[in-house]
Parts: structure tokens; sequence; C-alpha cells
């Protein structure tokens, strides 16, 4: 795994492996799609996550939720947006996780060095400014990563729509060390 520190100088080379040097960054996805299908195999699942878990994270490149958390094809909902908030849209997916797709416990995963504390509210009035119109939703910057964890916690737990919200449980990731840190929501 490489470090953020990294990004810069990797990002100019040509990618290892890569079957072709021209063509944008989606063409590369594209040619690698192909790879991926020529050996796939139809694994006969139904859309029912098999561990009955809705993961929602923050969007950060540096976290690789499957590796992380040791997850196979098949096994959970991933939701994932800047910051891993709680947002409606989050609750409208989580919602349809439990009531129509059966999966039961919750698990939120925010993480160190994350690009909402380094943003403020003024970052919708700014954009006002520039385009003539204030975006609907929150930026939802925070500067303390437990706090803002445990109020995503609380979100979900008193959400009117959610059947199963006994489960519930909030991690920080630590981009440097890969661990996963459990904030206890009575902090
Ligand atoms: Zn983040």
């Amino acid at each position: 795994m490489s470090t953020s520190a990294h990004l810069p100088a990797e990002s100019a080379q040509a990618p290892a492996g890569a079957t072709r040097t021209d063509g944008t960054v989606t063409d590369r996805l594209v040619d690698a799609n192909r790879r991926y299908a020529s050996d796939f195999d139809d694994p006969g699942m139904d859309a029912r996550p098999v561990l009955r878990v809705a993961v929602v994270a923050c969007m950060d490149a540096r976290l690789d939720l499957h590796d992380a958390l040791g997850l196979d094809l098949g096994d959970c909902h991933t939701i994932r947006n800047a910051g891993g908030v709680v947002t409606d849209d989050v609750i409208r997916s989580l919602t349809i996780s439990q009531r129509a797709l059966q999966t039961r416990s919750v698990v939120l995963i925010h993480h160190t060095g994350c690009g909402l504390e380094s943003l403020t509210e003024d970052f919708r009035i700014d954009l006002e400014m520039e385009v003539g119109q204030r975006p609907a939703w929150a930026v939802e910057s925070f500067t303390d990563v437990d706090q803002d964890v445990r109020q995503s916690m609380q979100r979900v737990r008193t959400s009117p729509f959610l059947l199963h919200t006994d489960d519930v449980r909030g991690f920080v990731f630590d981009v440097s060390t890969g661990l996963l840190r459990e904030v206890d929501p009575r902090d």
C-alpha cells in the first residue's frame, strides 16, 4: 500500500501492468474490467448481503474496505460519501438495505486525515458566490473525528425508518497503520 505522500509521483508514472499508455483514466478502467470479466464466474448470489451488514464509510482513496475488513464479494453493503457522513441519502440507503435486503448491523468508518477536517461551512458560501446558487446540502465538515463518529452513530440509532438500530458501531481508521479504533458512543 502506498501512502498519500507518494501519490503525486506515482500518478505521474505510467501504471505498472497497464495494457495501454494512452487514453483517459476511464479507458484504463474499462480495459481492467475486460480482464476482470474474462476470469469472472457467476457467483450465483442474490442481492442480500451474506453477513447482513452495511458499512458506511468515507470515500477516501486510502481506505480499501474489503481488504481492511476481510470482506468478500457479496458480504456487505458499502455506502460511501465524503466523510462517511450519515446524511438523509445514507439513511435512504440504510433503510433499503435493512427493509428490502435484510441487513441488520451497521458499521460506521471515518478516518484520520480526512479532507473534511480542512473545510468549513464557508465552502458552501464560497460556492454560492461563485455559481450563484447555494447547495441544499451541508458540507458536514468537522474538527473532532471521534465526535463526528458519535454524531453519525446517533443519527443512525435515532432514525425512525430503520428496523435495526441495536448493533451500530463506529470506528476511526488510521490511514498510516491500517488499524481501526472503536469510538465509545458514551464519551
Ligand atoms: Zn475522509
